[in-house]
């Protein structure tokens, strides 16, 4: 395989960056890292793909590894997945290791699992490479080692659901139809895409799976993590909540993954800017542009209930307005660092999501939806270019849009079909 097939596949990062893989791998670094070290509450389907799938993945492991010529090949996974990593050690010799980490959050952090998995620290902003390394999330590499147009999406379906699951569905299937072969125990409920800590809160269950969808997570209405979403919805909340409330305890910062690793993140930093400053005449710290958003500070570590993380990305979007930069300089580990990683099972007790059942068996579902809407910028990058028209008939598989840049992917049919409309965010098509 080349890097120009990894792209015409429609190959990005599944793990919900969206980064296109062939520009990952059009480098050399001395190592690549499987990222199997799913963190996110609730989340199973990396661990489902390696129990049903692994050879696939590791076939796409080793097309990584071959690419860039990487000597080293590290799996990166929590060692609380005896059975996965039983199966893993039994099949990979040579240059290829799996090196279990704790179950902490959030591990699947690029930055931070490269750590774990090596010790070595990438500078604020700059990108793995800088430190000889390239991660990939375990369904990416099964997207490479499967060596076909990407048309389908794994996702975990869990919360308020009877039968927690992770299934298989065509790209641009709409959530409400992915949700239509669940029985969801809570009346009044709400749904969030991606995860608990870094999903999106859904308004309309239209919207449709994505190449970067992991996760349909259904919550009562009424419950804890609903309420703290809600609350901090807007900038001015934000700004007001922390002018009103923030006591400057720095808890924030000090139980944050990136400030632990060195990086000049600080949240309670954030917090004072909107504390002491006008919404118009604003202050910010260009350091919290090393924020990777796990949301940690608010979801978990604020005692006063705050939105340090919502202070931090104004921050970041001041800070990109300025143009302003990371220093590059090489970071320190703080001292606390080991004693200050979250377990999971702490976060699941915070978040109170202890009460769904913690599981996603790989599950098939009928499903055979009449019509799909694949969204033309899945990746990051610039959005892929319609290829077909109105009218045109289609096959699963078909090539429906191309790259339109260097960072850019092809789109492919997800089922049968003719092309019912086309615009510049999507193309849409119904079963014949
Ligand atoms: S945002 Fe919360 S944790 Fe951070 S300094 Fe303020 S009160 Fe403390
Ligand atoms: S979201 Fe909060 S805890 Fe996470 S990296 Fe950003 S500032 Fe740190």
């Amino acid at each position: 395989m080349t890097i120009k097939e990894i792209q015409n596949l429609g190959i990005i990062g599944a793990g919900g960056a969206g980064f296109p893989t062939h520009v990952k791998l059009n480098s050399n670094p001395d190592t690549i890292i499987m990222n199997a070290a799913e963190c996110e509450p609730l989340l199973h389907k990396d661990m489902q793909i390696l129990r049903n799938h692994g050879d696939v993945v590791l076939d796409g492991f080793k097309i990584a590894m071959q690419l860039t010529g990487a000597r080293e090949g590290i799996i990166g996974i929590k060692e609380k997945h005896h059975e996965e990593i039983r199966l893993l050690e039994s099949k990979v010799s040579g240059n290829i290791r799996v090196q279990a980490i704790d179950d902490v959050y959030p591990a699947g952090d690029e930055v931070t699992l490269i750590y774990m998995t090596t010790g070595r620290i990438v500078p604020p902003g700059a990108l793995p490479l800088s430190v000889g390394c390239v991660v990939q999330n375990v369904e990416t590499l099964y997207n490479i080692g499967m060596n076909k147009p990407v048309v389908t999406k794994f996702i975990s379906v869990a919360g308020a659901v009877e039968e927690p699951a992770t299934v298989e569905v065509p790209v641009g299937i709409s959530y409400a139809e992915v949700l239509s072969h669940f029985k969801i125990t809570a009346e009044e409920h709400v749904v969030r895409s991606g995860g608990l800590m870094m999903g999106v809160l859904e308004h309309d269950l239209n919207n449709v799976v994505s190449k970067r969808t992991s996760a349909l997570i259904v919550l009562p209405a009424d419950h804890h993590c609903v309420t703290m979403y809600r609350r901090f919805s807007t900038d001015h909340a934000v700004d007001i909540i922390a002018k009103a409330a923030c006591d400057q305890c720095s808890f924030c910062t000090e139980l944050c993954p990136r400030y632990l690793l060195g990086h000049p993140v600080r949240p309670e930093l954030a917090m004072r800017n909107r504390m002491f400053t006008r919404e118009d005449e604003p202050l910010m710290n260009p350091g919290n542009l090393s924020c990777c958003e796990c949301n940690l500070c608010t979801m978990y570590a604020c005692p006063e209930g705050l939105d340090p993380k919502g202070a931090t990305l104004i921050d970041k979007r001041l800070a990109r307005a300025e143009k302003r930069t990371m220093s590059g300089e090489k970071p320190m580990l703080h001292p606390m660092f080991e004693y200050r990683q979250v377990p999971v099972a702490k976060l699941k007790q915070r978040l109170d999501v202890t009460k769904f059942r913690d599981e996603g068996p790989l599950k098939q579902l009928n499903v055979h939806p009449n019509r799909v809407r694949i969204p033309l910028r899945q990746h990051a990058g610039t959005p892929a270019r319609p290829t077909v028209k109105e009218g045109d008939r289609v096959k699963i598989y078909d090539q429906i849009g191309e790259a339109s840049s260097e960072i850019s992917c092809t789109m492919h049919a997800s089922i049968d079909g003719v092309v019912k409309k086309v615009t510049e965010d999507e193309i849409t098509i119904e079963r014949m």
